[in-house]
């Protein structure tokens, strides 16, 4: 096994249980583990990573993304719509995924995602364009490979089309016996529930207007059979609500309730519009939220009381959101965006800086069940990023390296991801893909999708 020494850094941020910011001290890396955290550490036959200049981080892990969206992103006749009609837009585009445009569209985002310090990626895929091919999940595990991403997979789908009243076109639509097979198929063959798993699956069928409640009840039923997790969009929108009361006659969450979809199994995405009834219903059950301010911002969807679910100890992440709604994949962009959107909200009630770093990391890992990531802890996975902070226009920014990607923010390609114990991204160069190939690959995907419109 490799061994990596990363010497005498000049911070290292652990997001640890005592929430450590150490100096001068050095990360000692053993094959996948974290062995020794302490000064003057040496280690025979190890690479020595010189991090003198370096503020090191946890990696970052994301808690909800749609992949597929990375070729759908920046379209201009969508940039003032609300999500309804954002979607009813998009799902014409996503009508063209094929296993091949969602490989390209994943490296693209997953490697973006790298590069700023991305080391466990959630994604929750939807579209199975009737007759396009059924290995989706399979090639984003190709793709995650390559890259050297941890990846948990979630096999999504629709089952309420137009003609049941739901949103999706019907050509988008998969059968309920479809999706069960599916899933299965994709648990079986790649979920490895072990410390420092590469891959993971969770079933996580799309929204309230998009699947019905057959869906909803036997994919729970599966997962806690295969002992995998749960995920759903849940109480993202006003009309979503809307919709839920005249089709369910329920508000979203007690829909999602009756469906048996509470507990430590279960996080939702977003979760802006819920009650306090409701956030205590969370925090009593232990059920999840992945907040995602850029996408919230960006389709004017409101603002998740974070504030209020952090004070009665609701598990919250940080995540991004499908690169649709984002535009991009960048997490760490996402912590000084959601930083300033809670100050602007709620004044001195706001999470700290380094409050928001940790949903990015140990926030996020227990929304996807880990305890093995998420921490620069010996121990834990080898999953961490560094920055060079000695720039000119750093000088005097420095203070507080907890606060650091919140308050001054960091906007470019960071100097090394680590993965497992592997260095995945160096100099802000991907190490497992040929960049250049990859990006003439994508954009002939994307040139094939577009020359259909
Ligand atoms: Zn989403």
């Amino acid at each position: 096994m490799s061994k990596l020494l990363i010497k005498n850094a000049r911070a290292i941020v652990t997001c640890d249980t005592e929430d450590r910011v150490l100096t001068g001290q050095s990360i000692l890396i053993d094959g996948s583990k974290i062995v020794a955290l302490g000064e003057d550490l040496a280690a025979d036959n190890a690479e020595v990573i010189n991090a003198q200049e370096m503020f090191v981080y946890p990696g970052l892990v994301n808690s909800h993304h749609h992949l597929l969206q990375a070729f759908s992103r920046n379209i201009p006749q969508i940039q003032a719509f609300e999500l309804f009609d954002w979607l009813l837009f998009l799902y014409n585009v996503w009508t063209n995924v094929t296993p091949d445009y969602l490989y390209y569209s994943s490296m693209v985002a997953m490697g973006e995602f790298i590069k700023y310090g991305g080391t466990t990626m959630f994604d929750h895929h939807f579209a199975f364009p009737r007759g396009k091919g059924r290995n989706m999940i399979d090639r984003q595990f190709e793709a995650a490979e390559a890259l050297g991403l941890r990846f948990h997979a979630g096999r999504s789908c629709f089952t309420r089309g137009k003609k049941e009243g739901g949103l999706p076109p019907d050509d988008l639509v998969e059968t309920l016996d479809e999706v069960l097979e599916d899933s299965l198929r994709v648990v079986e063959r790649y979920h490895d529930p072990g410390e420092f798993s590469m891959r993971q699956v969770v079933l996580a069928p799309c929204s309230p207007f998009s699947v019905d409640s057959d869906v909803m009840i036997e994919s729970a039923k599966l997962a806690r059979d295969k002992k995998v997790r749960l995920h759903t969009h849940l109480a993202e929108t006003l009309d979503e609500e809307k919709y839920c009361l005249e089709t369910y006659g329920k508000r979203p969450l007690a829909w999602a309730e009756d469906c048996g979809w509470v507990g430590s199994d279960v996080w939702y995405a977003h979760g802006i519009h819920f009650t306090d009834e409701e956030i205590d219903i969370l925090s009593q059950t232990q059920t999840g939220v992945a907040h995602c301010p850029v996408s919230n911002m960006k389709i004017s969807s409101g603002i998740a009381k974070i504030p209020q679910m952090l004070e009665k100890n609701v598990p919250v992440g940080l995540a991004v959101d499908g690169c649709g709604s984002n535009d991009a994949s960048n997490l760490m962009a996402d912590i000084k965006i959601g930083y300033l959107l809670h100050r602007l909200n709620s004044s001195n009630k706001a999470p700290t800086g380094y409050q928001i770093l940790k949903l990015a990391t140990v926030g996020s890992a227990k929304l996807l069940g880990r305890n093995d990531i998420g921490s620069i802890s010996v121990g834990k996975a080898a999953d961490l990023f560094m920055i060079n902070v000695s720039r000119l226009e750093l000088v005097g920014a420095l203070l507080d390296p907890a606060a650091f990607l919140a308050t001054v923010g960091y906007s470019r390609p960071v100097d090394f991801t680590i993965i497992n114990g592997k260095i995945v991204c160096k100099d802000g160069k991907l190490t497992g893909v040929d960049e250049e190939i990859i990006k003439e690959q994508a954009a002939q995907e994307v040139a094939k999708v577009y020359n259909r419109f």
